[in-house]
């Protein structure tokens, strides 16, 4: 049972103006990281995360007792999120629901209050919700591959999209892999996007078969590196850069320049214990000619991949 001074704290926890129920509810066993520790960490970088969250409509990860129990992935959330928290409905090929979306900070407050332990944004606004405003190549090495080889494999990945003059941009996970992630102006729609990603990182594949896949199935992925262009799809995800991973060490998927992709690089390099170091330390944030950077996918890039 608790301490009276812990039950004190517990009743004054507000951050952003919104109540924390069990703040000092230990979320990240393996640091004593606590939901009130959470909160004031998103607070700490709300600069710096809120740009690729705001606008986009989410799944979660709910974990409501933190690691030491299980997760789930939520598109639709009912149970236990503050009515303050923006929701567009939105309908899918087989279903429909409202998804709920971040536009000010306190909105992010407001799930963590509610359990959320990781944030995954759609490719598109809500305001243009048919037009993705950025691709995903999501790199996912199998295990055994080296990080050299996976570093090695962003690097011509990011030539390859620069030689169509987009422009890419790196992040790593937290995880295990990397995302590369190129700013677009919202013109095309969904198909098209999907298409494109899934010819380029098919023509990787097919210049190194043995090294590369976009199939899905295990077995095909087995000592490869799986180029997952499924990102880019209606509905489809991937982790929002500054978010913090549900997984032991409480890493951060964070945009870093591709200068500092080298093999002394790691995914899960950065943490929410050293990342506003590394904040503090930049000259200028690595993502930072994202918006400038942006360009339609057209008709003649569709073309040049082989797409149409
Ligand atoms: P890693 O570097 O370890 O691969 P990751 O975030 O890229 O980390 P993936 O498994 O490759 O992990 O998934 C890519 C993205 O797909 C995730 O960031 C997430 O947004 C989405 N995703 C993966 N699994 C699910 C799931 N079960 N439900 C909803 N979205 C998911
Ligand atoms: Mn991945
Ligand atoms: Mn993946």
């Amino acid at each position: 049972r608790r301490s009276a001074p812990a039950r004190r704290k517990t009743e004054n926890a507000e951050v952003e103006g919104v109540r924390l129920t069990h703040p000092d509810r230990v979320l990240y066993p393996q640091q004593g990281m606590t939901k009130l520790a959470l909160a004031q960490f998103y607070q700490s970088i709300a600069a710096v995360v809120l740009p690729g969250l705001i606008g986009r409509p989410l799944s979660l990860l709910r974990c409501p007792e933190g690691l030491a129990t299980e997760c789930f992935f939520q598109k639709h959330p009912r149970q236990m999120l503050a009515e303050r928290v923006p929701r567009i409905h939105i309908k899918g090929k087989t279903s429909a629901g409202d998804y709920v979306y971040v536009q000010e900070l306190a909105d992010l407050i407001a799930l963590v209050q509610a359990g959320v332990m990781e944030l995954h944004p759609w490719g598109s606004r809500v305001d243009d919700l048919e037009h993705p405003d950025q691709l995903v190549f999501d790199l996912d090495p199998d295990e055994g591959i080296s990080w050299r080889r996976t570093v090695a494999v962003a690097h011509q990945m990011a030539e390859r999209l620069t030689d169509l003059e987009l422009t890419p941009f790196v992040r790593t996970t937290g995880g295990k892999g990397l995302h590369i992630v190129v700013p677009l102006v919202p013109r095309a729609g969904w198909d098209d996007s999907k298409a494109f990603a899934r010819a380029l990182c098919q023509r990787m594949a097919d210049d190194q078969p043995t090294q590369l896949t976009t199939n899905l199935l295990k077995a095909k992925r087995r000592g490869r590196i799986f180029l997952d262009y499924l990102r880019n799809g209606r509905g489809a995800t991937a982790v929002a850069s500054y978010t913090v991973r549900a997984r032991p060490g409480a890493p951060v998927a964070v945009p870093i320049r591709w200068d500092e992709l080298t093999v002394a690089m790691a995914p899960d390099r950065y943490t929410v214990d050293n990342l506003r170091r590394r904040l503090a330390a930049l000259k200028q944030e690595p993502w930072a000619g994202f918006d400038k950077a942006r360009q339609p996918l057209t008709a003649t890039l569709l073309r040049a991949v082989g797409a149409t």
